[in-house]
């Protein structure tokens, strides 16, 4: 798939949306992402884990992990293009961890996802996780990248979308100048949704 068709696939679901939107942090953006919409779909789940199976099939992965809740999905649809293993890492008292039974043998290549990349914080808490495994860590995807390109992993790095999205002060945001209604996301109600 090529990043327009990822994309369109996202606009489509309502996963990505434009309008006036707050933020968790308080800032203010005109873009807002929810990849939750677009894996609700199966078929589109499996495309797009068939879409960053295709970066690794050369990568010999024997697993892939993502951290919950974001990457248990994507991690699941990718594991199943490459026909390995998927795992998913959760937080338990603020750590992250494998539990469930999940086991990792020293040596394994893993593959690492997670649907958004913002910060990289997950994603680097799931690779401190698994230094504790003697793996080799293949590299690192997500469905969108929406850093900016500000992220910098120690491992290889394909996301399927790169998408800057924009965050401003609200005495900064031009749409508070325009007066428009602001929504924040995770509430009940978000635009796009469909009845
Ligand atoms: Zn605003």
């Amino acid at each position: 798939m090529t990043e327009q068709e990822i994309k369109d696939m996202l606009i489509d679901s309502g996963a990505l949306f434009e309008g006036h939107f707050q933020l968790t942090s308080g800032l203010h953006a005109d873009r807002y992402i929810q990849c939750a919409r677009v894996l609700q779909y199966p078929a589109r789940a499996e495309k797009l884990g068939q879409a960053a199976a295709a970066d690794w099939q050369n990568s010999d992965i024997d697993a892939v992990i993502g951290p919950a809740l974001g990457g248990v999905v994507f991690s699941y649809v990718a594991a199943a293009a490459l026909g390995v293993r998927s795992l998913f890492s959760e937080r338990k008292e603020g750590e992250m961890q494998l539990r469930r039974g999940f086991e990792i043998q020293p040596g394994e290549s893993i593959l690492v996802v997670e649907d958004v990349v913002t910060t990289g914080g997950s994603v680097q808490e799931v690779l401190d996780l698994l230094q504790d495994y003697e793996v080799e860590v293949a590299g690192i995807t997500a469905i969108v990248d929406r850093s900016g390109g500000r992220v910098d992993f120690p491992f290889p790095f394909h996301p399927l979308l790169e998408l800057e999205i924009e965050a401003v002060e609200p005495e900064d945001c031009p749409q508070c100048d325009q007066g428009l209604e602001i929504y924040s996301p995770g509430s009940k109600s978000t635009p796009g949704q469909r009845s």
